[in-house]
């Protein structure tokens, strides 16, 4: 069987895995081992870094990888970046999974910013109870706020947190009602969130409208540029993966 090695951690790489997989490859999803998201992933499944970009070039060889396929966050720039560079040195297809980002509309009241410290910053200047959605690994870019941070991501966020906080460990798909019932219940005044793209937790936005709120939006890193390689940006990341399969 054909082998396609699926860079995922997120919702839309497992259906992915599932479609390349009920369409007879071979599939492994490799997984950062960040959060447990392994079970109910369709093929098989590796966790933990490769040791940088020569590591993966280094794997896809031994596995006889015939396609990449980057369907990791759209903020998970360094791990794009070596499968770029890995696609490059190995000559392998690479196929990046597109997940546009999403844009304001009437009614919304959004602070664009370029990274998570901007966030911190301007968020805490407009108001005093902030929903804070960026994830784990960036909750210490908030420990500085005065404001207090209802801090929701799926795995505890690592410390230094906000003096005044409390955790709310949950996963999305989340409803327009659920999320008015949260930011209502704990009387947010600012919906802080990186641009991640994607429907499932996109309520929020919608919630935080529909109240007034302002919205504290963290811009993307730019995707990877490299010489070399033929980069396929589609949303149907497993139909470009059976073309390249089909043309490899
Ligand atoms: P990152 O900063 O781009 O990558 C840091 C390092 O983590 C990489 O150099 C690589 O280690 C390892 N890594 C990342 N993704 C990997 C994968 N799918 N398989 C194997 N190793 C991986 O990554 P990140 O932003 O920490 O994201 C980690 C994972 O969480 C990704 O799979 C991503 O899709 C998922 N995720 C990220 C976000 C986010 O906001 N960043 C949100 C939801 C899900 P080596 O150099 O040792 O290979």
């Amino acid at each position: 069987m054909r082998h396609v090695l699926v860079l995922g951690g997120t919702a839309p790489a497992r259906e992915v895995a599932r479609r390349l997989a009920a369409g007879g490859c071979r599939v492994t999803s490799s997984l950062a081992g960040r959060v447990r998201e392994s079970a109910g992933v369709a093929g098989e499944v590796r966790v933990g870094g490769f040791g940088g970009t020569d590591g993966l070039a280094a794997w896809m060889r031994e596995h006889d990888v015939e396609v990449l396929v980057d369907a990791t966050h759209p903020f998970a720039a360094t791990m794009s970046a070596h499968a770029a560079h890995a696609a490059a040195a190995t000559g392998v297809p690479l196929v990046r999974l597109d997940r546009p980002g999403w844009e304001a509309g009437p009614g919304d009241d959004w602070h664009a910013v370029p990274d998570l410290a901007a966030a911190a910053r301007v968020a805490d200047g407009l108001g005093d109870r902030l929903l804070v959605t960026t994830g784990r690994q960036g909750a210490a870019a908030f420990a500085q706020v005065a404001a207090w941070c209802l801090m929701r991501s799926i795995e505890p966020p690592d410390p230094p947190l906000p003096a005044r906080h409390e955790v709310l460990l949950d996963r999305g798909p989340f409803t327009l009602e659920g999320e008015l019932a949260l930011l209502r219940g704990r009387d947010i005044e600012v919906v802080v969130t990186k641009n991640s793209g994607g429907g499932d937790v996109r309520a929020k936005l919608d919630a935080a409208r529909d109240l007034g709120l302002p919205v504290v939006m963290v811009a993307r890193p730019r995707p990877p540029r490299v010489a070399g390689v033929d980069l396929t940006v589609v949303p149907d990341a497993a139909g470009a993966a059976r073309a390249a399969l089909a043309r490899a």
